[in-house]
């Protein structure tokens, strides 16, 4: 896994620009099976995906907070929210509240979250592949990529698995080529 990490972010820089013309086309004219086909193709990939000889989710990003998140992840370290949110967590510009650090402060040494059952919903999510209407988090995903190798895999499969005129080279039908005379 560590030499998969360690290439990631260059192999998803290799396919930045393919990624963005392939999100400017599902935006443009999304498939009516994207959400099932994500689905499929996110479990496939997670049925494979061992995330505890990974943890690079954890390792390298901080996921935000909800109101609900704050006070399940209180009550459950006994903490008031107000001393939780000063201890754990930053406060950004327009009240959004995240982790201070990463890595984060839950995981263990052994990749496990020492709060599983009441970690942030954005963890639970992550890396968002199986989100319905797919293509309008393309941003996000375009960024999970260089930081997720299941979501990086998910996104070639996608590739593979869509009609011809999603492909990089994929557009318009070609005009009929007219042989010159009379
Ligand atoms: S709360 Fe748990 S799942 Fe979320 S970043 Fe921290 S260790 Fe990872
Ligand atoms: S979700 Fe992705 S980045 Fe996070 S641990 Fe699993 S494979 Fe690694």
């Amino acid at each position: 896994m560590e030499k998969i990490l360690e290439q990631l972010p260059k192999k998803a820089k290799d396919k930045h620009n393919e990624n963005i013309k392939l999100f400017k086309k599902l935006k443009k004219k999304p498939p009516r099976h994207l959400d099932s086909l994500m689905v499929e193709l996110h479990d496939n990939e997670f049925e494979k995906t061992d995330c505890l000889t990974c943890g690079n989710c954890c390792k390298t990003t901080v996921p935000w907070l909800n109101d609900q998140d704050v006070s399940r992840i209180a009550k459950h370290l006994k903490l008031k929210e107000q001393k939780f949110i000063e201890e754990y967590l930053e406060v950004g510009e327009d009240n959004e509240l995240s982790f201070k650090s990463a890595p984060c402060v839950f995981l263990g040494f052994d990749n496990e979250c020492s709060i599983y059952n009441v970690r942030p919903k954005a963890c639970r999510e992550f890396p968002h592949t199986n989100r319905r209407k797919f293509q309008q988090i393309s941003a996000l995903t375009l960024e999970n990529v260089a930081i997720c190798p299941a979501a990086f895999n998910i996104v070639e499969e996608l590739k593979k698995r869509l009609p011809i005129q999603y492909s990089e080279k994929g557009g318009k039908p070609q005009e009929k080529f007219r042989r010159g005379g009379g």
